[in-house]
C-alpha cells in the first residue's frame, strides 16, 4: 500500500476517546493527560509509518492496542514521581528508601495538623505568641535526662548550629579517629567548617589518649568534639578517649565538650542480641554539654536533628540565625512529638515504632511470615518458571547504625534458569516498585522490612516481572 494510505489507517483521536477502556480512564486523570497521551501514541506510529518500518498488518495489530500503550503512558505521566516502594532488602534504616517509617496513628495526628490551623507558634495559656520548639522540649528532657531541648531539620544541621554557637571563631579539638565521612560524600571535618570554627585534630587514626586533648589546649579553644563513629569501627591496636574521659578536663579547663551521637538511641537493644549502642541518656550522663542525634535512623521518627544538654547553651542555639534556617515544619513536629511519647513505655516504643519493631521481631515469626509469603506465591506462579525457596541470611541495620550487626533472617531467595538482573529491573518497574537484593545470580526478598500487609504487592509485583520475562523472550 503506498505510504499515504498507511497513514490513513492510523485511528483518529477521537475514535480512541470513544474506548470503553479510555472512557474508564477519564474518570481518574485529567483529559489533557489522556489527550496528550492519545496524540504522543498516534505520532509514535506516524513516526515509525515514516521511518518505513510498518506494514499494513503491522498498523493494524498497532491499532488494536493502541488505547493500552495510552492507559499505560498516562498513567506513568499522572503518577508521583515520589513513591511508596517494598523495601525487600532487609536494611532497616535504609537511607535511599526514606530511613525510618512512620506508623499510620501517627499519621492521623500529622493529617490533623496539617489540614487545620494549629498552635504552632501561639501560646493557648496567654493569648500571645509561643515557640515551635515548646511542644517538644518537655518530652525529650524528660526522655533523655537533659535539661534543656531544640530540634533542627537534620543532624547534621543540628552540628553546624551546636559548633556555630559554641566556638564559632575558635578552635574545636577532635580526635582523628572520629573524622568521619556520613554518606553521599559529606563529611563531619566540611560540616564543622560551615560553623565558622576551626578544626585541631589531635591523636592518630587508630590511637588518640586523654593527653592528645590536653596538648592541644590553648586559650583559643572553643570546644572538644566527639564524634560516634556510628558507621564503621576500628579495630584491633586501637583506642579512644569516651566522653566520661573527657569530663576531667573538661572540668579542668572549663571547656565545653559536645557529641554528636549520630543514630540517637533511646533505649538499650542488646536484650535483642543488638550490640550495645551507647544510649541519649548515658551521654547526657557522663556530663557531656550538648549531644546531637537523628530522629529517623535508630529513634525511629521523622527527619530532624535533635540536640539536648545544658540551657545556657541551648537558650543561645535559639537565637542564631541559622536556628531560623534549619527550623522544622509542623508536620514534623507532629509526628517527633508523637513517635517519643510512645518511648513513656518502652514495650510500647519497641511494639509501635516500626524501625524498632522490625530490628526486634524474633526469627520464629520471620520464619512463619516467609512460609506464608512462598504459599502465596507458590499459589500464583508455575512450578518451572522459577525456583523459590527459604534461606537463612542477615539483615542490617543500615543508616550508618551498627555496621558490624548481622541480624539473622529469613529470605525468599528466587533463582532463574535467566537473567536474574531482568527479573529484579521488571520488579523495579512494577506499579509499586519492589527493591530486592541480588546475590551470586539470585534474587533476594527479605521478610524482615516487608511488612503483611504488603505480600499481596509483592506476589502481583513477581507475576509482572515473571510475564515480562517471557514476554521479553
Ligand atoms: C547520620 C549521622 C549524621 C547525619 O545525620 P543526618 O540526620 O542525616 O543529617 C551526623 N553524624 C553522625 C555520627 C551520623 O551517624
Amino acid at each position: 500500500m503506498a505510504e499515504k494510505n498507511l497513514f490513513s489507517l492510523i485511528p483518529k483521536v477521537d475514535e480512541i476517546l470513544e474506548k470503553d477502556e479510555i472512557i474508564e480512564l477519564l474518570n481518574n486523570i485529567p483529559r489533557k493527560i489522556v489527550l496528550d497521551s492519545i496524540r504522543s501514541e498516534i505520532e509514535n506510529l506516524r513516526e515509525q509509518i515514516k521511518a518505513g518500518k510498518m506494514k499494513q498488518e503491522d498498523i493494524c495489530l498497532a491499532n488494536d492496542i493502541i488505547h493500552l500503550k495510552v492507559i499505560e503512558r498516562a498513567r506513568e505521566k499522572y503518577s508521583f514521581n515520589l513513591k511508596r516502594v517494598v523495601n525487600g532488602t532487609g536494611i532497616v534504616i535504609h537511607t535511599n528508601l526514606g530511613r525510618s517509617l512512620i506508623n499510620k496513628e501517627i499519621m492521623e495526628n500529622v493529617s490533623e495538623i496539617a489540614t487545620n490551623y494549629s498552635n504552632l507558634e501561639y501560646n493557648l495559656e496567654t493569648g500571645k505568641r509561643g515557640s515551635r520548639y515548646s511542644h517538644l522540649e518537655d518530652i525529650i528532657s524528660e526522655i533523655t535526662g537533659a535539661e534543656a531541648a531544640m530540634v533542627v531539620n537534620n543532624n547534621a544541621a543540628a552540628v553546624i548550629l551546636v559548633l556555630s554557637t559554641i566556638a564559632k571563631e575558635k578552635e574545636i579539638i577532635v580526635s582523628r579517629g572520629e573524622l568521619i565521612e556520613i554518606g553521599g560524600a559529606f563529611r563531619i571535618p566540611d560540616v564543622m567548617r560551615q560553623s565558622g570554627a576551626s578544626l585541631v585534630e589531635v591523636g592518630t587514626t587508630n590511637k588518640t589518649h586523654l593527653w592528645d586533648y590536653e596538648d592541644a589546649i590553648n586559650e583559643e579553644t572553643g570546644a572538644f568534639f566527639k564524634v560516634h563513629t556510628s558507621n564503621y569501627r576500628i579495630m584491633g591496636f586501637s583506642s579512644n578517649v569516651d566522653s566520661s574521659e573527657l569530663h576531667s578536663l573538661k572540668e579542668k579547663y572549663n571547656i565545653p565538650l559536645i557529641e554528636d551521637l549520630g543514630s540517637g538511641v533511646l533505649i538499650d537493644l542488646s536484650k535483642y542480641g543488638i550490640e550495645y549502642e551507647p544510649t541519649v541518656q548515658d551521654s547526657i550522663k557522663s556530663g557531656v554539654d550538648i549531644v546531637t542525634f537523628s530522629g529517623d535512623k535508630l529513634l525511629g521518627g521523622p527527619q530532624v536533628g535533635i540536640i539536648v544538654g545544658k540551657a545556657e547553651y541551648i537558650e543561645k542555639m535559639k537565637k542564631n540565625p541559622f536556628t531560623r534556617a534549619f527550623r522544622v515544619d509542623k508536620f514534623t513536629i507532629s509526628a517527633l512529638e508523637a513517635t517519643l511519647r510512645y518511648y513513656s513505655d518502652k514495650g510500647v516504643a519497641e511494639k509501635e515504632i516500626p524501625t524498632l519493631q522490625m530490628l526486634t521481631i524474633p526469627i520464629e515469626k520471620l520464619e512463619e511470615k516467609a512460609s506464608k509469603l512462598e504459599k502465596m506465591l507458590a499459589d500464583k506462579i508455575d512450578e518451572g518458571k522459577v525456583k523459590i525457596e527459604i534461606k537463612d541470611d542477615y539483615s542490617e541495620v543500615g543508616g550508618g547504625s551498627l555496621p558490624l550487626e548481622k541480624l539473622p533472617t529469613k529470605c525468599l531467595v528466587f533463582t532463574l534458569e535467566e537473567s536474574t538482573q531482568k527479573f529484579e529491573s521488571y520488579l523495579r518497574k512494577f506499579k509499586t516498585p519492589i527493591i530486592a537484593r541480588l546475590y551470586r545470580e539470585q534474587l533476594y526478598l527479605d521478610v524482615r522490612t516487608i511488612r503483611e500487609d504488603e505480600f499481596s504487592i509483592v506476589v502481583d509485583g513477581i507475576v509482572f516481572a515473571i510475564n515480562n520475562l517471557k514476554g521479553a523472550n
